[in-house]
């Protein structure tokens, strides 16, 4: 047989040398908890899904929420994932459940990854008994980084950011949040991020998770959008395949593809890495966190033709993005 250039072959080793994979983002307290009942809701709205994970995460004990999140560090190890980031559930509806469950697997595991975790609060920072708000500061303090979802207070998103934001500056720590996911152009969710890091004096501290609207706006606008991340110090954590089965639209935009726009972001010298975002639950039933599938739909679909730059993102780029030098 001919001889071959194995060029996969080739980026993995480079990948091993610079460290070993980083997967910036999971969500491993809900993983592996596809059922074949909630399979069938799978395909539901958004809001729907949403319910159903308030019921599943109400329902799920200590014990189980452990044994998810050792499954998926164990994926991860056989792949030689060395530092990995997780949002874990902790609001007034799931309690400390996932702190408790999170502690135990950061003692296991803690010779062979180094795990940064984050918090979640699905249901929002704001509820009238103010319990939303205690419950933020218990996840808060726990945590390595602190975690944001804007979509959980939709119309209340900038005193959302007042809130992280301003922790994040009292506890010197990190911000991830979710942002701009939509594929749609009427989401500016990474301008007000990247001007409240500003206001905040947070520059090169924030990371923005997803920004795949950014594609559906004008390139005079994009190239706005990268000046003023790079002065807020924005970098951002692309999950490729994770958004890919958002629904079809009859919106005109810019022709391109539903994953974050790494091939300019790149150009204009914004650190990214990459995540596998939702693991065989409900959002993502078939994705099995499979980080090399997940790098190649990233340089397919964004056209990243360069080892190094590739190398760097599912390694030494994640590190940056989760506060190790
Ligand atoms: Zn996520």
């Amino acid at each position: 047989m001919n001889e071959y250039w194995n060029i996969k072959a080739e980026l993995l080793q480079r990948i091993k040398i610079n460290g070993g994979w980083t997967n910036c983002h999971a969500h491993i307290d809900r993983a592996y908890t596809i059922t074949e009942k909630t399979f069938a809701l799978s395909n539901q709205l958004r809001s729907e899904k949403w319910a159903l994970n308030d019921q599943l995460r109400k329902a799920s004990t200590v014990d189980q929420i452990y044994s998810r999140m050792a499954r998926a560090i164990e994926r991860m190890l056989e792949q030689g994932v060395t530092t990995m980031g997780s949002f874990i559930d902790v609001d007034y509806k799931i309690k400390d459940k996932a702190i408790k469950a999170a502690i135990k697997v950061r003692e296991k595991y803690k010779s062979e990854l180094t795990i940064k975790f984050l918090n979640q609060s699905s249901n929002g920072l704001f509820n009238e008994k103010k319990e939303a708000w205690q419950w933020f500061k218990v996840g808060a303090e726990f945590v390595d980084i602190i975690g944001g979802l804007l979509k959980a207070d939709a119309l209340r998103e900038a005193e959302h950011l007042d809130i992280l934001l301003g922790t994040a500056k009292q506890m010197n720590k990190m911000v991830h949040v979710h942002i701009d996911e939509l594929n749609i152009s009427q989401e500016h969710e990474t301008e007000l991020l990247a001007k409240k890091t500003i206001e905040h004096g947070l520059q090169n501290k924030v990371v923005g998770i997803h920004g795949i609207s950014i594609n559906a706006r004008p390139k005079k606008e994009r190239e706005k959008i990268y000046r003023l991340i790079k002065k807020a110090g924005l970098m951002f954590i692309s999950c490729p395949i994770s958004w890919l089965n958002e629904r079809r639209s009859e919106e005109l935009t810019p022709t391109h593809n539903p994953i974050t726009p790494v091939d300019e972001m790149l150009h204009h010298d914004i650190t990214v890495g990459i995540g596998t975002d939702n693991i065989a639950d409900i959002w993502m039933p078939f994705n099995d966190a499979d980080l090399w599938l997940d790098l190649r739909v990233l340089l397919e679909t964004a056209r990243i033709h360069d080892l190094e730059a590739l190398t760097n993102i599912a390694s030494s780029n994640g590190r940056k993005i989760l506060g190790i030098s």
